[in-house]
């Protein structure tokens, strides 16, 4: 019987120190939306998105942003998460990316003409998509609005839209929206979790540490729109080496072999004035 107990802990030990030395693990906080209403809200915001931006049907960008992003989304944190990720580019000069709850991505060409490799862009989108899996958005939205939420979205019903509701409370896509404009704690979760999916699909995740050293040394007017949403946590490209070191797959060879051909194909295409972001009501 002590023997049992012996070899039990044993293994509690062993089993504990394996996975201190595994990936970090991330769950979603506290929300009051269901996960389908993060889907609906998101499908409604999207819808919206795409009256106020160009959206881009160009077939090479639509099937180049769709391929990286369906390798990211084999990923097992992004299976788990079961949200419906869609891809499109959107044409905006700003160097930046968003995803809405639920899972829609908007690209714009800005980001496109900006990454050096396509390591860097996924980076970027498996940073985005992080946000999603672990629905920071709703779970900003949640904190802000804690007393008048519940009744709100208790009173929804299958097919009614939640957009115009929630927009009363100020949850929209407006400026420092708290579904798009994140903390710094939540920037460290996705990158870190955005390193799991870039590892999981092949690429190297020192490209996003890359990329985000690169956007810090241009610095400036639009260039820093994605670290204005996107605060940078401290030692940020430190954090992503050290969990990059924990993850079991290192082999870091994938490529869609597109990358030349997207880049030649974006840097025809001329991006409109920015609009002005979509007023708060
Ligand atoms: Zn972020």
């Amino acid at each position: 019987m002590k023997r049992v107990a012996t070899s039990a802990m044993v293994t509690l030990f062993l089993g504990a120190l394996l996975s201190a030395q595994g990936p970090t693990q991330f769950h979603p906080g506290f929300n009051l939306f269901s996960k389908q209403q993060d889907v609906q809200l998101g499908l409604e915001n999207a819808a919206e998105v795409r009256k106020q931006m160009v959206v881009i049907k160009d077939p090479v960008l639509t099937e180049y942003v769709n391929r990286v992003g369906k390798r990211l989304v084999s990923a097992r944190e992004a299976q788990e998460s079961g949200f419906p990720f869609t891809f499109e580019v959107v044409a905006d000069p700003s160097i930046n990316a968003f995803a809405l709850p639920g899972g829609p991505m908007f690209i714009n060409t800005g980001l496109l003409k900006a990454v050096d490799t396509e390591g860097q862009l996924a980076g970027v989108m498996g940073h985005e998509m992080s946000h999603v899996i672990l629905r920071h958005g709703t779970n900003q939205a949640s904190k802000s609005k804690l007393i008048e939420l519940p009744a709100v979205l208790g009173s929804q019903v299958a097919g009614g839209s939640m957009m115009g509701q929630l927009a009363q409370l100020g949850i929209g896509l407006g400026a420092n929206s708290v579904l798009l404009k994140f903390s710094r704690s939540a920037e460290s979760q996705a990158d870190l979790m955005g390193s799991h999916l870039m590892a999981e699909s092949g690429y190297d995740p020192m490209e996003m540490a890359r990329f985000f050293e690169k956007l810090n040394a241009q610095g400036g007017g639009r260039t820093l729109q994605f670290l204005s949403d996107h605060p940078n946590p401290d030692n940020r490209e430190k954090a992503i080496e050290q969990e990059a070191r924990k993850l079991p797959s290192q082999n870091y060879s994938y490529q869609t072999g597109e990358f030349q051909r997207m880049k030649q194909v974006v840097a025809k295409i001329k991006e409109p004035k920015p609009k002005a972001q979509p007023q708060q009501q």
